[in-house]
């Protein structure tokens, strides 16, 4: 890689392989270059930016709430976080709301809840059973919980309490259980594992098992809350209510905002278990206020609906003709598989490079396509994007 002669990027950490264009600026799902070039955007930020670049509700929130008040701190009340924290109860069940700076830090501090849970009512349980191939975050224990391979070894040792299951298969939950056990916990869909869904029956059958066994269902939407797979939550499509759920990535728009919610028994945290600087931060909560307040709009999850029946169905006639499966995922957290080793990898590269407007796809995997677009995507702007994979995939 080179850098950038006029931008000093070897000031950066590397922490990941990144091409030179530079981004300066966005207009809904579209991203432009320092050079001025523009892209269609289907990564939009890691699946964060819920409203595309620039949405003009997030940033009138966000000047109108520079000009009253940034932040309080976390020993007093401020009004946004109040609000959202109700608007977050009422949309999902839960009834109470801890808000972060990440989605890493939502599923920490979903950990220690657990733990105290296990502290005060189940006589010091504490293991959480996690999944293999899943996705909690980058802090050392969502690292342990996560079931990403290589984990387990980079920055060793792990923190302990965290057996490892496999998705879709009942038997090797129960076979972890023990008079440890405090809680499961899972992504209804594991997105950077690839996109892989967690099936409605098999969350059921979680939620049958806590409720037997008294254990606590942890669910992790991070990626796929706040509208995402077409719904409110990903667990909607299964029916079942989690004790606790963590948020992060859209709910903020762009904005770095997570939070956790719980139903009201689980609620445990002493004065002085739980905190953070920023936590509740008045500045990002009107900025998740507004894209709450857009996503509760009465056309928006239908047209997430819709684009993502019009993607799919474009998705699976391509894949049809090169003879990959069936589309994985849902609403507009989709996956497309490609034939050809590292095909992925190529067509992403292909997509980036394309003459006049760039194309931006995640390759989940080397040959696995991730698409996370803006959830206000358009017809048109989904239509052009069909065109290019099709031309991009021979
Ligand atoms: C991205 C992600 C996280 C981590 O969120 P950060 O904001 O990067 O800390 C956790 N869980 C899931 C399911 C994710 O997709």
């Amino acid at each position: 890689m080179t850098s950038s002669p006029r931008l000093p990027v070897d000031a950066l950490m590397t922490v990941a392989n990144r091409p030179d264009t530079v981004f300066t600026r966005g207009d809904g799902s579209w991203l432009w270059d320092e050079h001025g070039r523009r892209h269609l955007d289907l990564v939009q930020g890691w699946a964060v930016n819920t409203l595309g670049h620039a949405a003009p509700e997030i940033a009138a929130a966000l000047a109108a709430q520079a000009g009253r008040v940034l932040h309080v701190g976390p020993g007093f009340h401020n009004d946004r976080a109040i609000a959202l924290a109700g608007r977050l109860t009422a949309l999902s069940g839960l009834d109470r709301c801890f808000f972060t700076n990440s989605g890493a830090e939502a599923n920490e501090g979903a950990i220690k809840l657990a733990r105290k849970f296990g502290q005060v009512h189940r006589g010091g349980a504490y293991e959480i059973i996690t999944f293999e191939h899943s996705f909690h975050g980058r802090t050392l224990a969502t690292m342990s919980a996560s079931g990403k391979p290589g984990f387990d070894t980079l920055f060793a040792p792990q923190v302990p309490g965290f057996p490892k299951a496999r998705l879709n298969n009942l038997a090797s939950v129960e076979a972890l259980v023990n008079a440890n056990t405090v809680a499961v916990m899972l992504e209804p869909i594991q997105g950077e594992a690839g996109v892989v869904e967690a099936t409605p029956g098999f969350l059921q059958a979680l939620r049958t098992l806590c409720d037997s066994r008294g254990l606590l269902l942890v669910l992790d939407e991070v990626q796929t809350g706040v509208g995402r797979t077409g719904t409110w939550w990903g667990h909607d499509a299964a029916g079942v209510v989690p004790d606790i759920m963590t948020l992060g990535k859209g709910l903020g728009g762009g904005v770095p905002i997570g939070a956790l919610l719980a139903r009201e028994a689980v609620c445990c945290f002493a004065p002085g278990d739980q905190g953070g600087t920023y936590n509740g931060n008045a500045l990002v909560c009107a900025a998740a206020l507004a894209v709450v307040n857009a996503v509760d709009a009465p056309s928006f999850l239908p047209n997430v609906q819709a684009r993502s029946h019009q993607l799919r169905t474009g998705l699976d006639r391509i894949g049809h003709r090169v003879g990959s499966p069936p589309v994985r995922g849902r609403g507009l957290l989709l996956a497309l598989d490609l034939p050809g080793a590292g095909q992925a990898l190529q067509v992403a590269e292909t997509l980036r490079l394309r003459a006049e407007t760039g194309v931006l796809v995640n390759a989940v995997r080397p040959q696995r396509l991730r698409l996370i677009p803006a959830l206000n995507i358009t017809e048109a702007e989904v239509a052009l994007a069909l065109a290019a994979l099709e031309e991009a995939i021979p």
